[in-house]
């Protein structure tokens, strides 16, 4: 029944029911005196996402739109930077780069790990002309399941001087931690499908003053994208183009729900179905692709190899109608992905676990009926 469908991927994630009748309504007009307040609001809102008094941009575009106009706004052609590569997004970032005719280098870790503080700490030392622009990480990766050490990272950048700190923060963003003032990160990108609990369609990305300084001086060619206007824009509450307005309803209703409950509870809340699914599955023995010290708050990925990931996948779509995400690229039909992030909480970790039991019973994973919902109820016991 479709009505009845549980989406449990990384992205598009769970919307609300009160934010879905948000948006259900006729459009205003973008240049009314209607729509500066709500561009008002929803920008007040954003800043407290991100804990930061920066601007922060709102784009009509996915996440790779809102991570394209943060790289391409502070840096010109044949720039050096440093990129993290450990899954598919940081792979994509290096290849944007390399788009734009940047000089790249890549940090790399396997797919499946953290991304190595030191890497950046050796390269960013020896660079003694200060020639490193940006050093741009994926904060969350979600096509493993792994977050990186951003905290480290950026504390390497800073010792260098010069360098920018660049992050798709799209799926840690509303999950975990980013407290863009007080770490100084000068581009964070992030888009509406994920921790915000709103459909596809908006991209935000926070600038802080030194990335402005900059902007000032970047030669690489933009217009849609030209963040200058964004900001010029945003300052008289409006933006530079007919914005999808019905999203912004959305994205106001959201915040408001996401300020109710409070960044603190909605990080633990986050935490906790990270830890009632890697629970469940330790239960099952079946193997993880990252390792507990850098388990990502938003998914968790599962490498099978004893049943089928596909299977897996297909049988919970079928009995179940949840849907949870296959691996990407090599991962393809490796792994399995549980999305946790936005709305979701421990109602569908207690579901989707419970679900999960029953699919790999019947597919023959050697596991004790009951054993992965108890250990998710034993985390929910100690944590809430
Ligand atoms: C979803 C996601 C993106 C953005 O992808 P879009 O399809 O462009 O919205 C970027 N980075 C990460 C880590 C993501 O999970």
């Amino acid at each position: 029944m479709a009505d009845r469908s549980l989406l449990l991927i990384p992205g598009p994630t769970l919307v609300p029911e009160s934010v879905l009748q948000a948006m259900a309504q006729h459009p205003i007009g973008h240049r009314s005196g209607e729509f500066s307040t709500l561009m008002a609001e929803v920008t007040a809102g954003l800043q407290w996402l991100h804990q930061t008094t920066n601007d922060v941009l709102i784009l009509t575009a996915s996440g790779t739109g809102a991570m394209e106009a943060g790289i391409i706004n502070f840096l010109s052609p044949g720039d050096r930077v440093l990129c993290g590569c450990n899954g598919k997004f940081g792979e994509r970032w290096a290849e944007l780069c390399q788009a734009f005719q940047l000089q790249v280098e890549t940090i790399t870790a396997p797919w499946g790990q953290p991304l190595n503080p030191d890497d950046f700490a050796e390269k960013l030392q020896a660079d003694t002309d200060k020639t490193i622009k940006a050093v741009i990480i994926t904060h969350s990766e979600t096509s493993t399941g792994v977050i990186n050490d951003l905290a480290t990272i950026n504390r390497h950048v800073k010792a260098h001087g010069q360098a920018l700190i660049m992050v798709d923060a799209v799926t840690s963003l509303g999950a975990t931690p980013v407290p863009v003032d007080d770490w100084g990160l000068d581009v964070v990108a992030s888009g509406s499908q994920k921790g915000y609990m709103i459909p596809p369609g908006l991209g935000f990305v926070a600038v802080s003053e030194r990335a402005w300084q900059a902007y000032a001086t970047a030669k690489l060619p933009k217009f849609y994208f030209d963040l200058g206007q964004y900001r010029r824009d945003a300052a008289k509450h409006t933006t530079p183009f007919t914005p999808p307005v019905n999203l912004f309803f959305a994205l106001r209703r959201s915040l408001e729900l996401m300020q109710k409950e409070g960044l603190e509870q909605i990080f633990a809340r986050h935490d906790r179905s990270a830890r009632m699914v890697r629970a469940a599955v330790a239960a099952w023995n079946l193997p993880l692709l990252g390792a507990a010290a850098s388990a990502s708050p938003a998914v968790t990925a599962v490498a099978p190899t004893t049943v089928d990931a596909e299977k897996v996948r297909s049988l919970l779509k079928k009995q179940f109608g949840i849907a949870v995400a296959g691996g990407q690229d090599h991962l393809k039909g490796k792994i399995f992905r549980i999305g946790h992030l936005g709305f979701a909480g421990e109602r569908e970790m207690l579901t989707v676990i419970a679900a999960l039991e029953t699919v790999l019973h019947q597919l023959g994973q050697p596991l004790t009926p009951g054993s992965g919902v108890g250990a998710a109820l034993q985390v929910l016991e100690t944590t809430l």
